[in-house]
């Protein structure tokens, strides 16, 4: 991709961090390591205080698609109280720790389709020697990164 001056145009990552409890909670919805889960992730006041796993996602050969349909009712309950949508949380079976090209493709898909939507962090969860991992992703229209999220 070509980008005249990346630097410039790199936005300004303003959700940094997450409760414990609340990273405790992500990891409780991925119970089955043989079953991609999803969901929605919301912010407020630079920091992760919503998820919502995505029932109404499309479950096809283990692997998980989200329900934008979905998304939009949750996202619009959230307006309300001041929350903003911040990304896609899923998992990946077999200890997989990277985002998948199809993932890369949604994630950047959606991006240019919701032109509100500046960037999203989108937490991948996988297991590896019997534990559950979350690996953070900051994406962003320029560029797709692994970042770190402050627990406290
Ligand atoms: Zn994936």
């Amino acid at each position: 991709m070509a980008t005249i001056n990346p630097e410039a145009s790199k936005p300004i990552i303003k959700v940094d961090k997450i409760q414990s409890t609340l990273k405790e909670e992500l990891l409780g919805f991925f119970m089955d390591p043989n079953l991609e889960i999803g969901g929605f992730l919301g912010s407020k006041d630079g920091e992760v205080v919503e998820l919502c796993l995505d029932q109404k996602g499309i479950k096809e050969n283990r692997s998980y698609f989200p329900s934008i349909t979905y998304l939009n009712t949750v996202d619009r309950g959230w307006k309300k109280k001041g929350i903003s949508f911040l990304g896609f949380f899923h998992s990946h079976i077999n200890g997989f720790d990277r985002l998948s090209t199809s993932d890369k493709a949604f994630f950047l898909d959606f991006l240019s389709q919701n032109k509100d939507v500046p960037y999203m962090i989108c937490p991948l969860l996988y297991e590896r020697n019997k534990e559950k991992i979350i690996s953070w992703f900051y994406i962003g229209r320029d560029r797709i990164e692994e970042i770190t999220l402050n627990e406290y």
